[in-house]
């Protein structure tokens, strides 16, 4: 029916067929019910995973950061993509509950990494109810607290909509962060309506250029003056700026004279297992010599 039009069959690098459900399908109302069924579910069933994509450094190429994307591996769709049960956990009140498993599972990984002497930082990405939730920095503050981590190697990333949205309880999240400690990072820069006085307010260390703009960077003029704007605009706040979505060598070549401090895309590496990111980030010293000869690593999650 429907739905099994929307699937697609592709190779993971591991070896089996995955089915991926993708955003850009369509989802209809029948397909909408059932996940909202399954995802009840998917927690206690273990079926969420993170995934994790590196942010490097423009200029050292070490790796900075690793950025958690959920993964639900359903029982019966196979993979389905955060583009698709994300809105349905955040509009059928599911979000807290695989917020929280985010939180944890983030800070136990960030912990093991630690453990194994790699001192990248650890992103997750705020929904806008977690954001909502009075205790959310609380929790935040637990977590790497049971895990004795540093809320400074600790991301989080809200969207620059979520984060203009201004309203007395995202002003107290954010305030209670900057107390906390947290690294937060302004995602998506760029789509949204950012006013520039209450950027400057927010206690943001680092602003990400949506994919939007670094897509069409070596094709439009428009885009190269609006990352080139953003570069300069971040810098004066004393904001890194890291552009996500990097596909190709010409993108990175701009974005590095542009002055664009860190990178983050395909290019470099897909979002994969936490396993294999240990792997990829312990053969840092071989990327570095690689300089600017990067090859897509092997440890990849498949194109659809
Ligand atoms: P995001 O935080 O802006 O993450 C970037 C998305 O772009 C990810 O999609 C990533 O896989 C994809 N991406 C990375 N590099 C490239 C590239 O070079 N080219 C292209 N075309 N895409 C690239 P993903 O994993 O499907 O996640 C989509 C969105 O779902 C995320 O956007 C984020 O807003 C949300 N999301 C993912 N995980 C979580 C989570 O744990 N909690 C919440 N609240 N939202 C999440
Ligand atoms: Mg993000
Ligand atoms: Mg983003
Ligand atoms: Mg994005």
């Amino acid at each position: 029916g429907h739905a099994s039009t929307a699937m697609r069959c592709v190779k993971l690098a591991g070896g089996g067929d995955y089915m991926v459900f993708e955003p850009r399908m369509a989802v209809d109302t029948r397909d909408q019910a059932e996940l909202l069924h399954d995802l009840r579910h998917a927690v206690a069933n273990g079926e969420l995973e993170l995934f994790y994509q590196p942010k490097i450094d423009a200029q050292s190429l070490q790796i900075t950061a690793a950025e958690a994307l959920l993964r639900w591996h359903h029982p019966l769709r196979g993979l389905v993509s955060p583009g698709i049960f994300i809105p349905i956990a955040e509009r059928y009140g599911l979000i807290g509950t695989i917020g929280q498993w985010v939180i944890d599972e983030a800070s136990r990984q960030a912990a093991d990494w630690r453990a194994s002497g790699l001192r990248m930082r650890v992103a997750i990405n705020i929904s806008a109810y977690q954001m909502r939730q009075h205790d959310l920095v609380d929790r935040l503050v637990a977590a790497l607290k049971t895990h004795g981590l540093q809320p400074g190697r600790f991301t989080c990333e809200i969207t620059e909509s979520l984060a203009m949205e201004d309203t007395r309880v995202t002003q107290r999240s954010f305030e209670r962060m900057r107390r906390a400690g947290l690294h937060v990072s302004i995602d998506d820069f760029g789509v949204g309506q950012a006013s520039l006085s209450y950027l400057r307010r927010l206690p943001a260390a680092e602003l990400k250029i949506d994919g939007s703009f670094v897509r069409d960077l070596a094709t439009s003029a428009d885009a190269r003056s609006i990352v080139d704007a953003v570069v300069k605009l971040a810098h004066a706040l004393q904001l890194r700026v890291v552009a996500e979505g990097v596909e190709t060598e010409a993108q990175r070549d701009l974005l590095v004279t542009m002055g664009c401090d860190e990178l983050q895309g395909f290019l470099f590496a897909r979002p994969m297992t936490a396993r294999a990111l240990t792997l990829w980030a312990l053969d840092d010293g071989q990327r570095t010599t690689m300089k600017h000869d990067f090859r897509p690593s092997l440890f990849q999650e498949t194109v659809p």
